[in-house]
């Protein structure tokens, strides 16, 4: 066993502590809730029921495990003799690895007897999954979300509304993600013993980062038994796309203690100024957001900065806590894709491999591929987290069908 051997086990501390980033900044209204969330998941996560229940539950509604594909075409493309391997969380039910963690914290909050799960959704991803998952268990489900948003996400809005989730504006201030999660809070302060505020990745207050990737585990520990099976061999590097770093903490945590380089991919979008980009590893600094510590894009004041990502998904000042301890450790490399990058990616994807990727997913996409030119041999592991359906008309009304992106290559 190597040096990372306990990792999982030791991680994060008794207090939620990656290192010198989480822990828990409530408001004293909210302590004891968070108390009774802690012990209970304590309990319940070593438990035969919940485990074979979520077990069940991937298996037979889910359609877990999702495969991992050789993206064959792509790599001979690229020519260097490298291959690329894409784990399929757009095959996951409602078409993301999102739904990995909603329906375990449905689960914890049956368990737990809650009635009504509360959460924000920025493009309203989140908003599906959690929505999916409680109409799955009988269990109300409030969702709120700013006004601009759901003007610009109406589809997402009809699905929630079909899924019989209330969706809530939110009218104040820049009515976007924001004063959305700030909207949630309060909603979840006037009830906290009915209700349960479900986290949409491995951010905020402890336990949700251990309880998110707990939840996501699933995804690299199927794709590692997955690519050993196909190739006789693990990759020579693994990577994911990061936002909160969800999708990138439950596909790089079993791969921890391997010798296996980990990337993980920020937005760079347009540019590196501040409000053109959401990379909070490569120019973010010390902060707190949300109720946790982290590395954050703040501006001259100290507050949240504005971020932009071409991807949705992906436009959040804050980041895991545990990304920043791999981070500190160098245990993963954080890079940038920038929007070009992102959408030849996404274009080429499309046209050599028959899968219509998420645009969050096309980051990691375009560090594979950028990888893969500078190898002559090798398997690099991408996780596919979601697929594009989502962006079609976005892409489409703005920067049409890619024959722009795709001059340079041969296809
Ligand atoms: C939400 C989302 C992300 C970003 O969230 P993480 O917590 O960083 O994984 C990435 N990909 C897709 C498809 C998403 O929907």
């Amino acid at each position: 066993m190597g040096q990372y051997a306990d990792y999982i086990k030791n991680h994060p501390n008794k207090d939620g502590y990656f290192g010198k980033h989480g822990g828990a900044f409530l408001p004293p209204e909210l302590e004891t809730a968070f108390k009774d969330i802690t012990e209970a998941y304590a309990r319940i996560r070593s438990s035969h029921d919940y485990i074979s229940e979520l077990r069940r539950i991937r298996k037979y509604y889910q359609g877990r495990p999702t495969p991992v594909s050789h993206a064959a075409h792509l790599s001979e493309l690229i020519g260097t003799g490298c291959q690329i391997y894409l784990k399929r969380e757009d095959l996951n039910h409602t078409g993301a690895h999102k739904l990995n963690h909603c329906m375990a914290e449905a689960l914890l909050a049956k368990y737990m007897g809650k009635k009504t799960l509360i959460a924000e959704t920025g493009a309203g991803q989140h908003g599906v999954a959690l929505a999916t998952a409680a109409a799955y268990f009988g269990l109300k489900c409030e969702i709120h979300m700013g006004e601009v948003d759901i003007a610009k996400e109406a589809p997402n809005v009809t699905r929630m509304k079909l899924l019989g989730c209330k969706v809530v504006p939110v009218t104040h201030g820049l009515k976007t993600l924001k004063e959305a999660v700030d909207s949630a809070f309060e909603a979840y302060l006037k009830d906290p013993v009915n209700t349960i505020y479900c986290i949409g990745s491995v951010v905020g207050p402890h336990p949700f980062p251990l309880m998110v990737r707990d939840f996501q585990y699933i995804v690299g520990a199927e794709a590692r038994e997955q690519i050993l099976e196909m190739t006789g061999n693990l990759p020579d590097t693994v990577i994911a796309c990061v936002g909160g770093g969800s999708n990138a903490i439950g596909m790089f945590a079993p791969f921890i203690d391997d010798p296996v380089e980990l990337i993980g991919v920020e937005p760079g979008g347009r540019s590196g100024k501040l409000g053109e980009h959401a990379a909070t590893m490569t120019y973010g600094s010390g902060g707190i957001i949300h109720g946790f510590k982290c590395y954050l894009l703040q501006d001259d004041k100290g507050e949240p900065g504005p971020v932009h990502s071409i991807a949705s998904g992906l436009d959040y000042p804050g980041i895991g806590p545990e990304h920043c301890h791999l981070k500190d450790e160098e245990r993963v490399r954080y890079d940038v894709a920038m929007d070009d990058e992102c959408l030849e990616a996404f274009y080429l994807l499309c046209r050599t491999e028959g899968i219509i990727p998420a645009l969050e997913s096309s980051h990691a996409v375009a560090a594979a591929i950028r990888e893969a030119k500078q190898r002559n041999s090798g398997a690099i592991l991408v996780n596919l987290s979601g697929r594009g359906d989502k962006d079609l008309d976005y892409v489409t009304e703005n920067f049409g069908f890619g024959d722009e992106y795709l001059k340079d290559w041969d296809l």
